[in-house]
């Protein structure tokens, strides 16, 4: 578990190991109420955390629906019944078929709840008293989803799997493209500003202003 101060909100990643999956914690200083991104597998950790910190869960935000990133959610719902999933609309089947999500084609079939807030691009939302708007980022899935996230210092960006440090993710999938998603990540993430952080689906964070100097892929 790592901790990110952005003055007022606090990002933390739990790492789920099977994956090297990062589910995130985030919350303001000062409101109980508080999002987790993407929960994969060994959700106890996260339930833990929060926990711990006296939380209340009121949205779980699903960047797509392969299954390293929602194994789990259902464990969290279970604790907090009123947390509300919410991913996109061209990604939600992938909750609840195995095959979709890439689970069984790996031999291990999950399925978890249906959603219960489908996003479109430019959505903006407004939890736990954060602003997040909605990018879509399709080329890994095809309603692949990014958050972004405004504090008082720094945008913060969750990215799922499209963009990573000094890699992007992978679109050899059946709903994947590359294309598209080179296109996609120029258009919807390097646009952003340079200090914007990049909380990625998995390894460390990064910036924008980094990746678009140093990423290999773009
Ligand atoms: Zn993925």
């Amino acid at each position: 578990m790592t901790e990110n101060n952005f003055s007022e909100i606090i990002v933390e990643t739990i790492l789920s190991v099977p994956f090297q999956e990062n589910g995130y914690l985030i919350y303001r200083v000062g409101n109980q109420d508080c999002l987790l991104v993407d929960p994969g597998f060994e959700p106890e950790k996260i339930i833990e955390r929060v926990e711990n910190k006296k939380l209340n869960p009121v949205a779980i935000l699903v960047t797509h629906g392969h299954a390293d990133h929602i194994a789990g959610i259902d464990a969290i719902k279970d604790v907090w019944n009123n947390c509300k999933i919410y991913i996109g609309e061209e990604e939600k089947e992938k909750l609840i078929d195995a095959e979709q999500n890439l689970s069984a084609p790996f031999g291990f079939a999950v399925t978890v709840s249906p959603a219960d807030i489908l996003l479109r691009n430019g959505d903006k939302l407004n939890l736990a008293g954060i602003s997040i708007e909605v990018r879509h980022v399709p080329g890994h899935s095809k309603g692949h989803l990014v958050y972004l996230l405004t504090t008082d210092s720094k945008p913060i960006l969750f990215s799922g799997d499209v963009i990573f440090k000094q890699s992007i993710g992978r679109s050899d999938f059946p709903d994947g493209n590359p294309a598209i998603q080179i296109e996609a990540i120029r258009s919807q993430i390097l646009s952003l500003p340079d200090e914007t952080i990049i909380f990625a689906g998995h390894g460390p964070a990064t910036t924008v202003g980094e990746e678009r100097r140093t990423n290999p892929y773009l």
